[in-house]
């Protein structure tokens, strides 16, 4: 069973001033099914990423990740709480469907926080085709999201049971707590060098 696109799944979701659906949230192919705009699965991606940030900056105060040792052989990672839960979901579903060129970009971009410039030159990349691939990067995770069984990240009250807590969303994810870094997990918002 597929994910339908329909109206009510885009809802609040186009863009009003959108060149391609102008606010519609759907473009029909030609006798095919309806099919969502690009706007709508950035917008799908930024309510998905703005969430992980609000996890990540949460997660410094009032979570832990337990390491459990299972069989005395493989050390497998617990992830107790919800917001862990969705911030291991979050760069999971990335990693499993991307490229490794994509998940290279994506990793730098929004994982490490690094902006464009620092992407351009580490990656190697001319700005035009680095905002290009960002683009993509959005779309393809956005649809990803949505469309994911049996959980979808997103919408994201129903993946956290309807209880999601709106927390400020610190300005500066790079900052590791101080004597925390070593214990715990470390999330996966480290400084470049
Ligand atoms: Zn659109």
């Amino acid at each position: 069973m597929h994910f339908e696109w329909n109206r009510s799944a885009v809802l609040g979701l186009a863009k009003e001033a959108c060149a391609h659906c102008q606010g519609f949230g759907l473009r029909r192919s030609k006798g095919g099914p309806a099919v969502p705009c690009q706007c709508v699965l950035r917008a799908v991606f930024r309510a998905c990423y703005n969430k992980f940030r609000e996890c990540a900056s949460a997660e410094k105060h009032i979570s832990r990740v337990r390491i459990e040792q299972i069989n005395g052989k493989e050390k497998k990672q617990t992830w107790g709480m919800k917001n862990e839960e969705y911030m291991a979901d979050f760069c999971r579903t990335a990693e499993r469907n991307l490229t490794p060129e994509e998940y290279r970009i994506f990793r730098f971009h929004y994982l490490l926080g690094a902006d464009w410039k620092l992407c351009c030159s580490r990656l190697n990349m001319e700005r035009g085709a680095f905002f290009h691939e960002v683009y993509r990067i959005q779309q393809k995770l956005g649809r990803v999201f949505r469309e994911l069984e049996p959980y979808a990240l997103f919408p994201l009250d129903e993946y956290f049971g309807g209880a999601v807590r709106s927390l400020p969303v610190k300005s500066n994810l790079l900052r590791m707590p101080p004597g925390r870094a070593s214990k715990g997990l470390v999330p996966p918002l480290k400084k470049i060098a």
